[in-house]
């Protein structure tokens, strides 16, 4: 009994070998392996070849956020010239502003140095990541040499004649972009830039909970934080939020031009100054605090109506309060919002909570534009 198994066994294994072709099922095997070790190499040059204009660029490469530099700013346009120096290109990156006190944490747990301050971009080589508008980028960037652009947000202003990597994808994070360049290029990036590009995409994304969050998303999180070696992103991403919203040691003018953006509409200028707040009571003090500073702001920077959006995002509470300047951005607000935001006297409060991007400015867009121009 025992013998007649074993023979029908080895019947089985011939069986499988002859209808494979015999050792042709070996070799198709790998033949299908190698070809797509080949069409991944085959994919890496192609993508590469994207870069080969920069060898007509003389001098250095500034890679640059937005003023008002935030975590995604900043760690985007580190990595990014990371990756240039990596493939061969002198890159390094600026930033055109002082740092906040979340990417001062990032920075800090990445062991990196705040890049350079930016004065003045005329003439010089410029990649923007995270803006594609004037009003948000250098001074002199009119004048400058711009080669590129990568960027989550809509297209802006700013325009080149020159040949350049435009890069816009709708994902939640312009470091999710850049770690996807990253991918394409064939280069793994470094433990500092993976932690960089963490703490980026956790800012923007709220920690992946934010409405502007993609699968691409949480996928550059799980591989990023496994190159960093951070395995509880959620402790890391607290004590990242817990700085975000402490504000301590800041003026309302320091809070208020924190993440702070402009934009046109129309024949109308806006400002929008993003804030968080960890609770309601912490979200109304802030929002009494920084209605003056925004009417404040009108003069300093030749605005036509400012706004504040302060935002309660953590865990299960997902809240968003507006608040105008004054009279006649109330009046936009409420065009825009007033159907499904609960006034309170201050601030328009929409539950759940909206983004800048996605939600307000589109929406503010859309009343300054049906203004009669002036
Ligand atoms: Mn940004
Ligand atoms: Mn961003």
């Amino acid at each position: 009994m025992a013998q007649n198994i074993t023979w029908k066994a080895a019947a089985v294994v011939a069986a499988v070998f002859v209808a494979a072709g015999g050792g042709g099922f070996y070799l198709g095997r790998m033949t299908a392996l190698s070809s797509s070790k080949a069409e991944t190499e085959l994919n890496i040059r192609l993508n590469r070849s994207d870069l080969e204009y920069l060898d007509q660029v003389e001098g250095t490469i500034l890679v640059t956020g937005h003023k008002s530099p935030d975590t995604d700013t900043v760690s985007s346009s580190m990595a990014y010239a990371a990756l240039l120096r990596e493939l061969g290109y002198d890159a390094r990156p600026v930033v055109l502003g002082s740092i906040n006190s979340e990417t001062q944490y990032v920075l800090d747990a990445a062991g990196a140095e705040v890049p350079e301050l930016l004065e003045d971009a005329a003439g010089c080589n410029m990649l923007l990541v995270d803006h594609s508008e004037y009003t948000q980028s250098a001074e002199g960037m009119q004048d400058a040499n711009i080669i590129g652009i990568i960027d989550h947000h809509g297209d802006g202003s700013i325009t080149t004649g020159s040949q350049l990597v435009y890069d816009a994808r709708p994902l939640g994070a312009t470091a999710t972009i850049i770690w996807i360049r990253y991918r394409n290029y064939g280069i793994e990036p470094d433990r500092q830039t993976a932690m960089l590009l963490l703490g980026a995409i956790l800012s923007d994304t709220y920690h992946l909970k934010s409405s502007t969050t993609t699968a691409a998303d949480h996928e550059a999180v799980a591989a990023l934080s496994k190159i960093a070696g951070m395995e509880d992103t959620d402790a890391f991403y607290d004590a990242m939020y817990r700085d975000a919203i402490s504000y301590e040691g800041m003026s309302d003018k320091d809070i208020f031009y924190s993440d702070y953006k402009e934009y046109e509409a129309g024949s109308k200028k806006f400002s929008i100054g993003c804030v968080n707040a960890y609770d309601e009571e912490a979200a109304k003090d802030l929002a009494a605090r920084m209605k003056p500073q925004a009417a404040a702001s009108l003069a300093e920077t030749g605005m036509d109506l400012a706004f504040v959006q302060i935002t309660i995002l953590h865990d299960d509470v997902s809240i968003t309060y507006l608040v105008p300047c004054d009279d006649a951005a109330d009046e936009v607000l409420e065009t825009a919002f007033g159907d499904r935001a609960a006034a309170d006297g201050t601030s328009y409060v929409l539950d759940p909570g909206i983004s800048r991007k996605q939600v307000t400015v589109p929406a503010v867009t859309d009343v300054l534009n049906a203004y009669p121009k002036e």
